[in-house]
């Protein structure tokens, strides 16, 4: 029974959606004092179509937040390597100790997005899923004051809130409901497959590129490897749907040799996932009465694996945002704007997969060089206290 609680009369915000963007915005906004109402439509605890490499930006936030241990604790191994593996050519570099983060990590999405949901209970959040967002309450002026929301036992209840967030995905109701426009959609998305395997070395992470193609292993919780092969839509739809093991496996024989001797001896843990893709956007972040964090306002394709990474920035912007009045909205919009052109460029041009290696490895040291520019941004800007929502 989701609804067996009743709602409160009002809150300072309700959040669409519990994963990464959504749990941690509404933790931080709990714990600057908001009365926030978190909702999801999944179940608690479940898996969502993702890998899970953090980049240093991510792991700086979680560790910030007092979570990174609780990764760690539920078995997720530190990434202490990378290699970029061009064809014949491997570039193997050790994770640098940089902004207090020696180590990288890939946890399963079930453990990371439990994780912050959990820590968003923790700080008083509200948080009911199996509910769905059905629309948006409005005022005579136009500004959203609140959520219909769907209790998942046939009732259909409206929620009066300061603000609505959406924090629902790539297809965000929220979006659609307050009318955010997209302001820049990508021109190229990648196929994808990837599976768990269990036999595979840690040897950390390791990005394979051949043009055309794209290819990663990451290791994870279970003592598992995550691979995936990325590949334009066409050759995903011709030849990798239907058969993804065997186009799995097909693929890294065919095109990333040294991929393929690490698979072959390993077991795969169930069925792989395919993704046929989804072209990247930039939405308007925010309104009178409603923002949006994580996929909601900003996807890119999973080619530079920073989706996670972004949306635990954007949740910090966000809360300290709402916590800062009425101007706070459009400066989440500037900021959130600035330190994501960068990335959505350099994204856009590696998702086209249509480059030599020259130009993929150029493209990796400008990806290098945003990423870090964004981490140095928010180890200055979030190290004061957030003021009180
Ligand atoms: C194949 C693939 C691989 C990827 N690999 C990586 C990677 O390696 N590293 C990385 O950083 N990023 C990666 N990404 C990107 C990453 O998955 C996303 O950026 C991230 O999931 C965004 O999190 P989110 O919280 O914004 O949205 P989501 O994770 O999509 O969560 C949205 C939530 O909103 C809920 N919801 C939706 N609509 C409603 C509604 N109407 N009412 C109630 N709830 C609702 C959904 O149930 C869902 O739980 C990958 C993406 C894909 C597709």
């Amino acid at each position: 029974m989701p609804y067996a609680k009743p709602f409160a009369p009002h809150y300072t915000a309700i959040v669409v959606g519990a994963r990464c963007a959504g749990a941690a915005t509404a933790m931080l906004l709990a714990r600057q004092g908001a009365r926030v109402l978190m909702i999801d439509r999944d179940r608690r605890g479940t898996d969502t179509l993702s890998t899970h490499a953090l980049m240093r930006g991510a792991v700086m936030q979680l560790s910030s937040w007092g979570l990174l241990d609780k990764v760690i604790d539920a078995g997720t191994p530190a990434i202490r390597k990378t290699s970029f593996i061009y064809g014949d050519e491997a570039v193997d570099l050790d994770i640098q100790p940089s902004h207090g983060v020696d180590a990288l990590y890939a946890p399963r999405r079930y453990v990371l997005d439990s994780i912050l949901a959990d820590a968003a209970e923790a700080a008083g959040v509200d948080t009911r899923f199996e509910m769905s967002l059905r629309g948006l309450l409005t005022g005579a002026d136009g500004r959203v004051r609140g959520a219909v929301i769907d209790t998942g036992d046939g009732e259909t209840v409206p929620v009066s809130a300061d603000i609505v967030i959406g924090a629902d995905g790539k297809q965000s109701s929220v979006a659609r409901f307050a009318g955010a426009e997209v302001q820049r959609r990508a021109q190229h998305a990648t196929a994808v497959v990837y599976g768990y395997f269990d036999g595979i070395p840690d040897h950390g992470n390791r990005w394979y590129f051949t043009p055309g193609y794209a290819a990663g292993a990451i290791p994870t919780n279970n003592g598992q490897t995550c691979v995936f092969v990325s590949m334009p839509r066409l050759t995903y739809l011709e030849q990798i749907r239907g058969r993804l093991e065997a186009g799995l496996r097909g693929l890294a024989d065919d095109v990333f040799p040294d991929l393929a001797a690490r698979l072959a001896p390993a077991k795969l843990d169930r069925r792989p996932i395919g993704f046929v893709g989804h072209h990247g956007h930039l939405r308007r972040a925010a309104g009178p009465g409603w923002a949006l964090v994580g996929d909601a306002g900003y996807f890119k394709d999973q080619s530079t694996a920073h989706g996670i990474t972004d949306a635990l920035r954007d949740a910090e912007i966000l809360a300290r945002a709402v916590a800062s009045g009425p101007s706070g909205l459009a400066r989440y919009q500037e900021t959130r704007d600035a330190l994501s052109r960068g990335m959505f460029d350099v994204t856009e041009r590696i998702a086209s997969l249509d480059w030599s290696m020259d130009e993929v490895k150029r493209l990796h040291f400008r990806l290098n060089k945003v990423m870090k520019d964004e981490q140095d941004w928010m180890a200055a800007s979030f190290a004061a206290e957030p003021r009180a929502a």
